[in-house]
């Protein structure tokens, strides 16, 4: 994709501290951030007077394609979603699905400010076309079930290291590729071993849905004598290379064992709710310098992308299940959704936060609208206050996506026809 350098001036920068200045990027980097740049090296310059300039945000658990199915089931239990509504129609994609429902959400995340996700899903090479088309930074995993089935488990290695082979560090770099066991209760333990070995070899990460339920608690304690955290450190599956998503019924011993393998933790508080799964104790991993980033999970049980609307419910959230309004301030959840997202995928030293050196995945929000005024506190304006639709501006690797709301590597509404087509071709084959 093609970069160029650029100036964006006079923005309220939130980086280490908030600076009223201006910032240069020169190819995919933030080369400058002062107060004294002149605007005739530029060769494009924003104006930001009136924005908050803050990093991408960081989506760390995701199935973008399933933006096809977004309101075709609600308020019904984990459970029966899967077997009775997801899985059947998930039986039906195909590759062209799996794109059109992709490049949905990428232009979704882009319009909210998100330029950087975790994705675990199916044909996944169709899924890092749509994402390298849009411009936006993405991992992506092969989502690998097995039931215990040999033959199973053959397939699912070759189609992850196809997906490794033909994805992996494409697109300018945007593009990165993790092994995706789906969970402990839907993968044998010779494949999660064998993920073990092959993500090492591969020098990948690995994604995987821990303890979301707490059905999947006992059924796991019923197969194997412990909890889903307690059996994955047995097995020596869990490492800093691992983001587990959820993690809502952990007990005091799994959090000691989380910290000391240092395992990422992905908190996806819409979903959790919306299925009743439970509450993580996310103030309390926090307390123990856990490393917990945020997630929407699939746009089928959310219902959209919008990690502005996920970092209010976390903190909402957590109050009122300690019943103390001081837990997850504003500031650390607005750490959750951009360095701790880094973080989480290994790649805090390239993007999360604003910073001379990283990559140029940038959001601009503009502040001069009712609801963030009068004009005071930024990151509580962003958190309680702001939403993604207030999103302006969003740049990715140095190049613009969004500009005054207009989407720029991909037309939003020939995106919203191809999805609306693929959703009905997928669901009139069920
Ligand atoms: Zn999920």
């Amino acid at each position: 994709m093609e970069s160029k350098n650029i100036l964006i001036k006079d923005a309220t920068i939130i980086a280490d501290e908030i600076i009223k200045g201006s910032l240069l990027i020169e190819n995919d980097k933030i080369v400058e951030i002062s107060d004294k740049i002149g605007i005739s090296d530029a060769e494009e310059v924003i104006l930001a007077d009136d924005k908050i300039l803050l990093p991408g945000l960081v989506n760390t658990h995701t199935h973008l394609s399933m933006t096809l199915m977004r309101g075709l089931a609600d308020d019904i239990p984990l459970d029966s979603w899967l077997n009775n509504h997801i899985w059947p129609v998930e039986a039906n994609l195909t590759g062209e699905h799996c794109y059109a429902g992709a490049l949905l959400a990428c232009a979704e995340m882009i319009k909210s400010g998100t330029t950087c996700f975790n994705d675990m899903y199916f044909f996944m090479d169709q899924v890092a076309k749509a994402a390298d088309e849009a411009g936006i930074r993405g991992m992506l995993s092969h989502g690998m079930i097995d039931f215990g089935d040999e033959e199973k488990r053959k397939n699912e290695f070759k189609e992850t290291i196809r997906i490794i082979k033909k994805c992996h560090n494409t697109g300018d770099g945007r593009i990165k590729v993790a092994f995706g066991p789906h969970s402990p209760y839907t993968c044998s333990q010779e494949l999660l071993e064998g993920v073990k070995k092959e993500s090492n070899k591969y020098g990948v990460r690995i994604h995987i849905h821990v303890s979301e339920t707490q059905k999947e608690v006992s059924d796991i304690q019923e197969i194997h004598g412990k909890r889903p955290f307690e059996y994955l450190n047995d097995i020596n599956f869990l490492g800093e290379e691992v983001t587990a998503a959820h993690a809502v019924w952990v007990s005091d011993s799994e959090i000691d064992i989380i910290k000391e393998k240092n395992v990422k933790l992905s908190h996806n508080p819409s979903s959790n709710m919306k299925l009743s799964s439970g509450i993580s104790p996310v103030a309390k991993l926090l307390d123990k310098e856990v490393c917990v980033s945020l997630g929407t999970d699939g746009p089928a049980s959310n219902n959209n992308m919008d990690l502005f609307e996920e970092m209010k419910i976390s903190a909402l959230l957590q109050k009122v299940n300690t019943m103390d309004p001081t837990v997850l301030s504003a500031a650390n959840v607005y750490k959750m959704a951009t360095i701790n997202g880094a973080n989480s995928l290994g790649l805090e030293n390239e993007i999360g936060s604003i910073e001379v050196g990283k990559k140029a995945d940038i959001v601009l929000v503009n502040m001069k609208i009712p609801k963030l005024t009068p004009f005071r506190n930024p990151i509580s304006h962003l958190v309680y206050s702001a939403s993604g639709g207030d999103v302006d501006t969003v740049l990715c690797n140095g190049t613009v996506l969004m500009k005054n709301k207009e989407l720029l590597t991909i037309d939003e509404a020939r995106v919203i026809e191809i999805a609306e087509n693929a959703s009905e071709d997928l669901l009139s084959k069920c």
